[in-house]
């Protein structure tokens, strides 16, 4: 392959532009269904490249699940058209057995002369852009000087993530969820916390994006359901009641490998905490990955007793959608709708109307993101029965949780029958 790119190189007033395709899911189903099926997701791959790309100069396999497209100089406002087509192409599913495989893949693009100056280096700089491309949603990046120092950025992250979940360095943070009309603690969610001796704080949404780019997931997941059980277990030891379920947030991956269904049930044994003591928030961007199997985990959560709430709700595109498959518990509206909520504002309406929808499905509405009393007011107003918030409570550690919030449990439930 490095020779036919060299080829490529031999007439150096001569412009190019490489394509570096990495397939998403394909170790998953590898490993799932074996590698019969693996190498032909890869031949239909090669057929579909093939028969999009008729201009290129050279399509090939580097290996693994990795291809390259090499053109010569393509115009500039074709480059996102192009990649565009290659991965709705690629995102059609592929049918073995009967059995529908989604895969997808990310593009990272670069030119020469402009990004290199060998054919080495237009490799490594379109590599360099697949990575990036691998954490934006579009799926597609184009090289620019700066990725290289990003990408080191976030693999030191990832080695430090590595670290904290080997020394078990990493937190949850507790933040109470309240009943609107009585001012009483009807839930909290655990919010994931890490503060690195050399990194500082490291927000959640980043972490989870490096532990999914650098195949962590899997155990800081198993970490959050691990430390939660293990908070609900030190409150009760400590005789305080805990009378709602914990919220965790889960991740696509989670739902995907079924992996949150083991963790739940493994350490709720381990800490001695009953599945409907938990709750797992979804939100519609993560069944979006991979719809089926994640419904079937799902109802195999809810078969054991796991709550299921539909987090930042009104944000994704098929919030309808995704609460037609499951009898979910609550529904979170996200901070984004209250942040500006006032009369006749538009997210007022869609609160309004959400307030209904949910009512009407028989969830608990829970408004993210309260800061005022003003917002709570108007919440309370339009029938929304709970809130979460800064006005409230901020994350907290567990122990100030418990300080703050938790009651100890009746002494009438203590004293002998
Ligand atoms: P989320 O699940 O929607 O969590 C609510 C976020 O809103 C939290 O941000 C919380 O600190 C913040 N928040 C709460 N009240 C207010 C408020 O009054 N005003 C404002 N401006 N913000 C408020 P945080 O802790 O930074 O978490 C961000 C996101 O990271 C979470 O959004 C969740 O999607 C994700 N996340 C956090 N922990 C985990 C985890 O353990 N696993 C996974 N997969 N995702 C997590
Ligand atoms: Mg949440
Ligand atoms: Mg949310």
């Amino acid at each position: 392959m490095q020779q036919h790119l060299a080829k490529a190189f031999q007439y150096p007033d001569r412009r190019l532009h490489l394509f570096y395709l990495d397939l998403n899911r394909f170790k998953q189903i590898n490993d799932t269904f074996g590698h019969a099926t693996g190498d032909e997701v890869l031949r239909v791959v090669s057929n579909r490249l093939a028969a999009s790309m008729t201009d290129a100069r050279l399509i090939a396999r580097l290996g693994g699940d990795e291809f390259v497209v090499l053109h010569d100089a393509i115009n500039p406002d074709r480059v996102v058209l192009d990649a565009e087509r290659l991965l709705t192409v690629l995102s059609c599913p592929i049918v073995i057995d009967g059995r529908r495989h989604l895969i997808g893949g990310s593009i990272g693009f670069a030119r020469y002369p402009e990004d290199c100056t060998s054919s080495e280096e237009l490799l490594q700089a379109a590599d360099i852009a697949m990575y990036d491309a691998k954490i934006r949603e579009t799926g597609l990046s184009i090289y620019n000087a700066d990725m290289k120092s990003r990408i080191e950025a976030r693999q030191r992250i990832s080695e430090r993530l590595a670290l904290a979940l080997d020394e078990d360095a990493l937190s949850l943070a507790f933040q109470p969820f309240i009943d609107l009309s009585s001012d009483s603690l009807i839930g909290v969610e655990a919010l994931l916390r890490w503060v690195d001796a050399e990194l500082g704080n490291v927000p959640p949404a980043e972490i989870i994006s490096i532990a999914q780019e650098y195949r962590l997931l899997r155990r800081l997941g198993r970490w959050v359901v691990a430390a939660a059980c293990k908070a609900i277990m030190g409150w009760e030891d400590k005789g305080l009641a805990v009378p709602f379920p914990t919220s965790i947030n889960v991740a696509a991956e989670q739902l995907e490998d079924g992996s949150i269904l083991r963790d739940i049930t493994d350490m709720c044994e381990v800490y001695g905490v009953r599945p409907e003591q938990i709750e797992i928030e979804l939100t519609e961007s993560i069944m979006l990955k991979a719809p089926e199997d994640a419904r079937q985990v799902v109802l195999g959560l809810q078969k054991l007793g796991v709550k299921v709430a539909i987090d930042d709700f009104g944000t994704g595109y098929s919030s309808l959608a995704l609460l037609m498959q499951f009898s979910a518990d609550k529904l979170k509206i996200d901070n984004s709708f209250i942040t500006d909520l006032f009369a006749d504002s538009p997210s007022f309406k869609i609160v309004e109307a959400t307030i209904a929808l949910a009512k009407g499905l028989g969830c608990i509405v829970v408004a993210e993101g309260i800061e005022t009393q003003t917002q709570a007011d108007i919440l309370q107003r339009l029938g929304c029965g709970a809130g979460q918030g800064f006005f409230f409570d901020r994350p907290l550690p567990a122990k100030i949780f418990s300080e703050r919030w938790l009651k100890p449990v009746a002494q009438t439930e203590f004293s002998p029958a």
